[in-house]
């Protein structure tokens, strides 16, 4: 096989001609990988959840939170071993770093809703890969020159039985899906052929930002002889594929090489010599063309991603070498202080106190839920409406953009 061995992931690169390509046919090997923060954050909460799920194999209570992460009223603190497990998983997978609150909070999450089924039996980010023999496929070492298919499962459950086993994956991504993925189908299918003896498997995804599984899919025999059909039938495709086109999908999100997709060449140009990026005028007029309409707006998703990375490098060079302008605008960080509403409900007695004694119905600018109102700013009495602003808590905030000149 000529891009064996293959993973679930692998498959789905195939989706875009030109990322499988650089990445499995001719590997660049000048190529610097762009760091995203939807694939660093997921590969760090991977990280640590796998770190708390050994821990947990060997005792379920393994404390991780001082205050315990069962409690509903107090923010749980993390251990020494938790903020080093932390700062281990930012170390491996930088952009993370842009939200350790999201790591961390995904761990407490994790210490809370843990499967209390969890064992010294349990597999955790289990390597599994299989290798063709004869008619069958059988397990290999996952470094195996003869594998064919690899797969890493993040938890495995055998039941008492030991004729069904439960896989569980876990999820970083703000969208609830439900377990019966291409990747899930063929998690159970590599580990039905690395414990043939299994009747069925159950799927199950673990979203790590909300705490929730979703609703477990049973893979039976007729399911997995499907899987392996259609397993089988991708790596053909793409075995046999000489079209290495781009088409933007789902994964140009994490792609690394989006500066340089064809299909956002197709919708720029840039003139060398006045350095202006320009939009190809004749690529953008589409009225009633459906066509056409479809190949725009794949254009568009690569462009945005890549104006998200652009904008973030812009960001960090601001921020380390200070503002830069073009004509027109200039780019920088700009702190401002503004009026904290969430702090200023806290107070928001003492605010309906100013009103009624100046002789002003809280009702009409404070609403009847007694939650504080933006509407304070409409009151027609300059001295009161002063000495409440000055009484509101502010905040400090800072926000890059470009600014008008
Ligand atoms: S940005 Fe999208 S279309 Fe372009 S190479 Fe990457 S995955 Fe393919």
């Amino acid at each position: 096989m000529k891009y064996a061995p293959y993973s679930s992931s692998r498959l789905d690169s195939a989706t875009c001609g030109y990322l499988f390509y650089h990445t499995y046919v001719e590997p660049r090997v000048d190529r610097k990988k762009i760091r995203s923060l939807p694939q660093d954050r997921g590969s760090a909460v991977h990280e640590i959840l796998e770190y708390m799920a050994k821990a947990y194999k060997k005792d379920i209570n393994h404390p991780f939170f001082t205050v315990p992460a069962e409690s509903r009223y107090t923010k749980p603190k993390p251990t020494e071993e938790m903020q080093k497990a932390i700062q281990d998983a930012v170390n491996l997978y930088p952009a993370s770093y842009q939200q350790i609150d999201v790591l961390e909070s995904c761990a407490a999450t994790f210490a809370r809703r843990r499967l209390d089924i969890i064992d010294e039996e349990t597999g955790v980010e289990l390597m599994l890969a299989v290798k063709r023999e004869g008619d069958t496929f059988v397990q290999c070492d996952f470094d195996d020159k003869e594998a064919i298919m690899r797969g890493k499962i993040d938890l495995l459950f055998f039941s008492d039985d030991a004729k069904g086993a439960t896989i569980v994956d876990h999820k970083t991504q703000m969208n609830i899906e439900e377990a019966d993925t291409f990747q899930m189908g063929v998690y159970a299918w590599l580990t039905s052929k690395c414990h043939p003896w299994l009747e069925e498997i159950e799927s199950s995804l673990y979203f790590a930002q909300f705490g929730v599984h979703s609703e477990p899919v049973v893979w039976d025999k007729d399911d997995l002889a499907r899987m392996e059909g259609e397993i089988l039938s991708r790596i053909d495709i793409v075995e046999s594929r000489t079209n290495w086109d781009p088409c933007p999908n789902h994964n140009c999100q994490y792609c690394d090489l989006v500066a340089e997709c064809p299909a956002l060449t197709n919708l720029v140009e840039v003139d060398k010599e006045k350095g202006l990026v320009m939009i190809k005028d004749d690529n953008v007029a589409i009225l009633g063309d459906t066509n056409k309409a479809v190949y725009i707006a794949q254009m568009i998703k690569v462009l945005e991603t890549y104006v998200n990375a652009a904008r973030k490098t812009l960001r960090d060079h601001v921020k380390e070498f200070g503002p830069i302008s073009i004509p027109g605008t200039l780019y920088e960080h700009r702190a401002k202080t503004e009026l904290d509403w969430k702090k200023a409900n806290k107070i928001r007695w003492d605010l309906k106190k100013m009103l009624v004694d100046s002789g002003v119905d809280p009702v009409e600018y404070m609403g009847f839920s007694a939650t504080f109102s933006k509407g304070l700013a409409l009151i027609d009495n300059d001295k009161l409406r002063k000495e409440l602003f000055e009484k509101i808590p502010k905040k400090t905030s800072t926000t890059f953009k470009g600014y008008k000149m």
